[in-house]
């Protein structure tokens, strides 16, 4: 499934940069990256190599996949927290009765009684009626229940997030939500692409939700500037055997990798695993702790990972070096 969406894009796969220089200006400098902290006990990373422009000029930019988180990073909590889940919460009912029918609605309450079943000692669970012998409105109630119990108890079962997936498509579909997403994205998307830098997606909503956010965005439909996407049946986010995957599948030597997200497990993880790492820095996301800050090279906006620099431009920021302060 992955290596259909890389492959393609591997065929697409360019070396080379478009000039780097900035009109009205004499010349152009790229703003470092600067290198996550070396922790204690880590194996010093790869030498950086410098990627050169087609004029010759050797920017700075220090990597050539950028791998990107969703919540909290490219799309605020809230839009998932006040504005996914409550819709699906809110139109379980709606959504069974409109597509009872059809062939998919059959087979996601099919899902969600066989994980009823599987459920039957769990503490509060809310059992599925039976198709064959009870009433359309009975079940309906009934999986509403299931469903709403399995919300209400945050869990996460494929059966579940087939259904959600499902009803957030029709909303969707129907205009009635937008992909959220913050305003310096498309910017970036647009720079990057540009500019070579390829975009993959790792977020733990599956590869459908997240090609329904990207696909219909506020800024209309992004998956053209996205080269793929992973889940977590690629690994959980916090685990660094997760990163080695994808940069295996993709091709692309971990230094090469840039992961940002707004979760420090994941951008751990993800440095274990050799990748260069930034920390989303957006509103409504949680407060890092001090500790947490000094460790990882913070960003407020993408365009800070590219942003060409003048010699007139303010002083590069440098990446905080306390190492002794990670955890
Ligand atoms: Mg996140």
């Amino acid at each position: 499934m992955y290596n259909s969406v890389i492959l393609h894009e591997t065929e697409r796969r360019s070396n080379s940069l478009p000039p780097a220089t900035t009109p009205g200006t004499t010349q152009t400098m790229w703003k470092a990256i600067p290198r996550p902290l070396q922790m204690t006990n880590m194996p010093a990373k790869q030498p950086r190599e410098e990627m050169a422009t087609p004029e010759g000029e050797v920017s700075e930019l220090d990597y050539e996949v950028v791998l990107l988180d969703i919540e909290g990073t490219t799309t605020p909590i809230t839009f998932v927290k006040d504005v996914l889940f409550p819709l699906a919460k809110n139109n379980v009912r709606r959504f069974l009765e409109r597509n009872w029918d059809s062939a998919q609605c059959q087979e996601d309450v099919l899902a969600l009684k066989i994980q009823a079943e599987n459920d039957k000692d769990v503490d509060g669970v809310v059992s599925i009626l039976d198709s064959d012998n009870d009433h359309k409105d009975i079940i309906i109630e009934s999986v509403v229940k299931n469903v709403i119990w399995q919300m209400n108890s945050d869990r996460k079962t494929t059966a579940l997030k087939q259904l959600q997936g499902h009803i957030w498509r029709e909303a969707y579909e129907n205009e009635e939500i937008k992909g959220d997403l913050f305003e310096d994205v498309l910017p970036a998307f647009k720079y990057w692409t540009s500019n070579n830098i390829k975009i993959f997606i790792y977020s733990s909503g599956s590869i459908d939700a997240q090609r329904l956010l990207f696909g219909n965005s506020t800024f209309g439909d992004l998956l053209k500037y996205i080269s793929g996407h992973f889940d977590t049946k690629v690994g959980a986010k916090t685990e660094p055997k997760s990163y080695k995957a994808i940069s295996d599948i993709i091709h692309t030597k971990p230094s090469r990798i840039l992961f940002v997200t707004d979760v420090t497990k994941e951008a751990r993880a993800a440095f274990e695993a050799g990748f260069t790492t930034a920390i989303s820095i957006r509103p409504g996301n949680a407060e890092l702790t001090k500790t947490e800050k000094g460790s990882f090279r913070t960003i407020a906006t993408f365009n800070e990972l590219y942003e060409p620099m003048t010699e007139d431009s303010p002083a590069k920021k440098t990446a905080k070096t306390d190492e002794k302060d990670f955890i």
